[in-house]
């Protein structure tokens, strides 16, 4: 979503105001983190990803000590990439849709941690690639490499269109899964693959599963999800739904692939495999 500013009259100096950003630091992977303090003059209208821009150009922290440049990922500044998801204020979000001034607490200060359940990089930055890793164990794509002449598309329904544009808005923040009580830090990535996969891995199964051709793959993605890790492991707490900044219907989406798991592990079993 971008505001339209083209219009809007410029603030004036006076109208900015000063924020305290407290963000917890870290070097590097492993090493211990630290908090440090910046005061960022803030204009009307401004998001928490354009105060980090000014706080990485700064080499003091608020209290006047020498510091490095605070470290963030960030790519496509309107809540698309979802690569600048971070904890703010005890809550994951995308930081470019985050307005400062409905962060602020009552004393002005915004408090900023890097995602919880993924290896920290440095500072804000951390390694989401195992919720990446986990949408390739669902086979999230439309099969159609090849040499081969495709034709023409397979037609679809207005409603599951509707249904499937909405499910493809995910841009894998890992916000839902910072939530999600069953999704715990694991850097081990041979356990990745038993670990479970995730609110928006399901959605992205449901997505997939209702395309005409992507659902050429839908018992190889069933069989993953009736595995260890797969949708039985979802304890329904229902956090996910709350967090993510797409409103994508994820409990919708559970509860959709749990009535598919069960239809398919019954065929299943009357065809004896
Ligand atoms: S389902 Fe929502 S919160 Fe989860 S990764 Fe996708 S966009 Fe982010
Ligand atoms: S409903 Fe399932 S997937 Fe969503 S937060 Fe709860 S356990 Fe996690």
């Amino acid at each position: 979503m971008v505001a339209d500013t083209a219009n809007a009259p410029r603030p004036s100096a006076s109208s900015s105001k000063s924020v305290r950003f407290r963000i917890k630091r870290q070097d590097r992977p492993g090493e211990a983190a630290r908090w440090e303090e910046f005061v960022v003059d803030v204009e009307p209208g401004a998001n928490v990803i354009s105060c980090l821009q000014q706080i990485a150009r700064m080499s003091k922290t608020a209290e006047g000590q020498a510091t490095t440049p605070v470290c963030y990922d960030s790519g496509c500044l309107e809540e698309v990439c979802g690569s600048c998801a971070m904890v703010i204020n005890g809550k994951a979000r995308p930081s470019c849709s985050a307005l400062v001034e409905k962060m602020a607490d009552a004393s002005g200060t915004i408090t900023l941690e890097p995602l919880s359940k993924f290896p920290v990089v440095r500072d804000l930055a951390v390694d989401r690639s195992r919720a990446f890793h986990n949408l390739e164990r669902l086979k999230a794509w439309v099969p159609v490499d090849g040499t081969y002449h495709l034709g023409a598309g397979p037609k679809d329904t207005p409603e599951n269109q509707e249904t499937r544009y909405t499910l493809s808005t995910c841009m894998t923040c890992a916000c839902c899964l910072e939530a999600c009580p069953q999704f715990n830090l694991e850097e081990n990535a041979d356990k990745w693959d038993t670990e479970f996969v995730g609110p928006h891995a399901i959605s992205q199964a449901r997505l997939f599963n209702m395309h005409p051709t992507g659902s050429t793959l839908a018992g190889e993605r069933l069989d993953v999800l009736m595995a260890k890790g797969g949708v039985n492991d979802c304890g329904n707490a229902q956090n996910c739904v709350k967090v993510c900044p797409k409103e994508i219907p994820l409990t919708e989406s559970i509860a959709a692939i749990g009535r598919a798991v069960t239809v398919h592990g019954v065929k299943k079993f009357f065809a004896g495999r």
